[in-house]
């Protein structure tokens, strides 16, 4: 049956023009600044700056340290005073790199280097804002969804970034996630049968030695019911050289795997972080990536189709697009929820649909996530439904006379056939 002809009628959307024009067209040709890293760490000899454990040793921690690799704007010296005592400061040399030191708004500094406003709680912000305290049956799981948990690995992370919705875990010294409790959550999951995929987070689980990772995991691995195992790292962006051959190889051995990294910014699609990801994925780990929407860093259709674009070429297929959640002391870095719709309203079409993420958000208090995106149908009735494409124009989808989709082979299939 031969398709009506559509109805090219232009549409206004909330009053605004249709959208018409791709967001990204053209590779960056502007002025973004990353120094030599020989420059920030003269003293540092190659081997040590490709060494993990010398960027955690030399992490910048404190006010007097980021000072001295970096000029500040008072307001950042202000930032970094009042929240010192309200969540870490850490910045991986690496991450330091790619500061652009002539721009306030340099999408790395403000993701890692902390304002004011972050010590201000404002309305409607809540210390656990996914309510993950009110889900964990033991100190290491945060069980929510009916097949899945969150294994908290660890309370420590590379760079601590200022979005950070986990702070409560990630903020202080000392929380108790340790390795008994690690014990404690392997135990728990083999008392729920129900439980078939594992995201394995924290903190960041890459911080772990090896070895110590490689024993979770067998752990995680030894309870028959565990189908998938994800591992949650923004160590691939703040610390590549993390990810080495031995890491590798000792990820594979835990197949079906994934790994969810967390690039924010194509500036953060480095030679280096680019390399991290292609190492794991040439070692058959599938690598996902999770974009937090951060207002005035991020929140531009062109920026994001950018990074969607840059993450493919490395074979990471960019996954969510996470609306803020409502932690404390980061309103300043929330987008309206409508400005994320309005970002995939401007990707879909003019991109392909591999390179869109699902828009989320992660429902205060614990409801868990609903997905958002614009609303593409018009009208439908039992013969048809009238869409607008990305053009914003309209298209008439007939219906199909019979509506019965029950599948007969189904109860066959799962063995549920009567008498
Ligand atoms: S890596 Fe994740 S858990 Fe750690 S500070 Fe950043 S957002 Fe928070």
């Amino acid at each position: 049956m031969s398709s009506p002809a559509p109805r090219h009628t232009p549409l206004r959307v909330d009053g605004r023009p249709a959208v018409r024009r791709p967001p990204y067209t053209q590779p960056p040709r502007g002025r973004a600044r990353r120094r030599d890293w020989r420059e920030i760490f003269p003293d540092a000899t190659p081997q040590e700056w490709n060494d993990w454990r010398w960027q955690a040793r030399n992490s910048i921690r404190t006010l007097e340290e980021l000072e001295r690799r970096l000029s500040l704007t008072e307001e950042e010296r202000e930032g970094v005073r009042r929240t010192a005592a309200i969540f870490r400061l850490a910045i991986t040399p690496y991450y330091l790199s790619l500061i652009d030191p002539d721009h306030f708004w340099c999408p790395v500094r403000r993701q890692a280097i902390p304002l004011p406003a972050e010590a201000t709680v404002s309305p409607g912000e809540l210390e656990d804002p996914l309510g993950e305290d009110l889900h964990r049956p033991v100190r290491s799981i945060v069980h929510k969804y009916p097949d899945r948990v969150l294994l908290l690995a660890l309370d420590r992370c590379s760079v601590y970034c200022r979005h950070c919705t986990r702070r409560r875990i990630t903020g202080q010294p000392d929380t108790d996630i340790d390795r008994q409790a690690l014990d404690e959550a392997v135990e728990w999951l083999r008392h729920h049968p129900e439980v078939r995929d594992v995201l394995v987070s924290g903190g960041d689980p890459f911080l772990l030695s090896t070895r110590r990772l490689d024993e979770l995991l067998s752990a995680i691995r030894s309870v028959p019911h565990v189908q998938i195992v994800r591992i949650g790292t923004r160590v691939p962006v703040c610390c590549p050289m993390r990810v080495d051959e031995e890491l590798a190889r000792t990820l594979r051995r835990h197949a079906p795997l994934f790994v969810v990294t967390h690039f924010n910014h194509p500036v953060e699609v480095t030679p280096e972080a680019g390399a991290a990801c292609e190492l794991l994925v040439d070692h058959g780990i599938p690598v996902e990536n999770q974009t937090v929407l951060l207002r005035r860093i991020n929140s531009s259709a062109r920026i994001l189709t950018d990074l969607s674009h840059r993450l493919l070429e490395r074979r990471v297929r960019p996954y969510y697009l996470h609306q803020m959640d409502v932690a404390q002391g980061i309103e300043h870095l929330r987008t309206s929820t409508r400005t994320g719709v309005e970002i995939l309203e401007r990707m879909r079409g003019w991109t392909s649909g591999l390179a869109i993420p699902h828009l989320a958000v992660d429902l205060p208090g614990g409801g868990g996530k609903v997905t958002l995106g614009p609303d593409y149908l018009v009208a439908r009735d039992e013969r048809e439904t009238v869409f607008r494409n990305y053009r914003g124009t309209l298209y008439t989808y007939p219906e199909p006379r019979d509506t019965d989709a029950s599948c007969p082979y189904e109860a066959v299939y799962y063995g549920e056939e009567e008498g």
